[in-house]
């Protein structure tokens, strides 16, 4: 993966480019940016271009033969005859070709995982196959990619301490090609005590040539003491148009609809990615939220009930989309209201329904029913009882709804 591969971020690679010019690569660095912002592929490819080897020309000869012979001697060329340094990673030279195949001996990536047998250390070696498929085939993956790549299906993924016993051995090691060697490190935030405190340590005492990538989401949920161990770049939201741009000409997406995807994306890939691919769930989604709205206006409690069991046996990460799902169908009706068309994103099916149901959301209740919405999604991220995180959602609905 080299930067063409990445979508806008061109002053983060800019800056990341600069650094290895200049030879200011500090020996941790930590990329931060919600999902989808591009940190992870933007590491796989700072890790690239730090272990190409053919990014460096080799050095001009003097010409021993050249000046004039017989007259005055040429002016001395400058001191530094070398060329200078290519801006990209070669893409040829035998580690870019293993970095490519994301296969060299000298990149490491430690990333959450779960014991495949209880009480047994897993480590995450034994997801390496899974692991380098789902980033070759999307680099713009996020936690729900790898949790259903990976075959968990409910249990919390975490980076174990035994992972970081793996890499301290490692990373004792020379490097295999003479060069660096990286370690990039997704998720941090997901290392748990044993191992962040193991971690502090190599990073305090860096094994020699090492460089260590860190990929947070949350840096706050991090030790500060590890936080101030790593130089901090900020991975700004993508635009916008970035994403249109990405959708219509990779994805060959029809503008229009490139243009909503792109809206409703909020500067994640990732979202968008999952908007294209995940049509089937939305459609889930979308009856999911309109038959709530209904039963919440005609007060059917016990079908609500059966409504939030429903709901709840769906997983985590579905339900969290669901819940996403409905902020964005509230503040689209929300605004449906002002009967400013350019300022709506919806489907066909979603703008039929909000003919009707968009007066029901009103300045009244608009800010009481994104709190909920937001209490929900947290409890849910919490790991609460999600049969009564909904139902409770639902009860609630029925108060604000009527607030006509
Ligand atoms: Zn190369």
């Amino acid at each position: 993966m080299t930067f063409t591969d990445i979508i806008g971020q061109e002053a983060v690679k800019r800056r990341l480019i600069d650094d290895v010019i200049q030879q200011h690569v500090p020996h941790a660095l930590m990329l931060c940016g919600k999902e989808g912002t591009g940190t992870l592929p933007l590491a796989v490819a700072l890790a690239q271009y730090l272990l190409c080897s053919g990014k460096e020309p080799m050095t001009q000869q003097p010409d021993m033969f050249g000046g004039d012979f017989f007259g005055e001697p040429e002016p001395t060329p400058p001191v530094n005859t070398r060329q200078p340094m290519l801006d990209h990673a070669c893409g040829h030279c035998p580690s870019c070709v293993m970095a490519e195949k994301l296969q060299h001996p000298d990149l490491h990536f430690i990333f959450p995982i779960y014991k495949k047998q209880s009480g047994k250390a897993s480590l995450c070696d034994d997801f390496g196959q899974e692991w380098r498929d789902l980033l070759l085939q999307n680099p713009y993956m996020g936690y729900a990619e790898w949790m259903q790549t990976s075959g968990a299906t409910n249990q919390q993924l975490m980076i174990y301490e035994s992972e970081s016993d793996a890499i301290a051995s490692k990373l004792a090691l020379k490097s295999s090609q003479g060069g660096y060697k990286v370690c990039i490190v997704w998720l941090p935030e997901k290392m748990n005590a044993v191992c962040a405190n193991k971690m502090l340590k190599l990073l305090e005492e860096p094994p020699s040539q090492t460089v260590f990538l860190l990929v947070s989401e949350r840096p706050d949920l991090l030790l500060q003491t590890i936080r101030s161990r790593t130089q901090v770049i900020e991975v700004p939201a993508l635009t916008q148009d970035d994403i249109q741009q990405t959708l219509e000409h990779k994805y060959g997406i029809l503008p229009e609809e490139a243009h909503r995807i792109a809206h409703t994306a909020d500067g994640s890939m990732t979202a968008a990615l999952r908007a294209i691919t995940n049509q089937d769930d939305n459609d889930d989604y979308f009856e999911l939220f309109v038959s709530l709205m209904r039963l919440s206006y005609m007060r059917r409690v016990k079908e609500m009930k059966q409504w939030s069991e429903q709901v709840a046996a769906m997983g985590r990460e579905r339900q969290k989309a669901m819940l996403r799902y409905c902020q964005h169908m509230v503040r689209e009706n929300f605004i449906y209201n002002f009967h400013r068309e350019q300022l709506n994103y919806m489907s066909a099916a979603e703008s039929d329904f909000a003919v009707r149901f968009a007066p029901y959301i009103n300045e009244r209740n608009v800010i009481g029913i994104m709190d909920e919405l937001q209490l929900a999604q947290r409890d849910i991220e919490q790991n609460a009882n999600a049969k009564i995180v909904f139902f409770d959602f639902a009860l609630k609905m029925i108060v604000l709804i009527k607030n006509r």
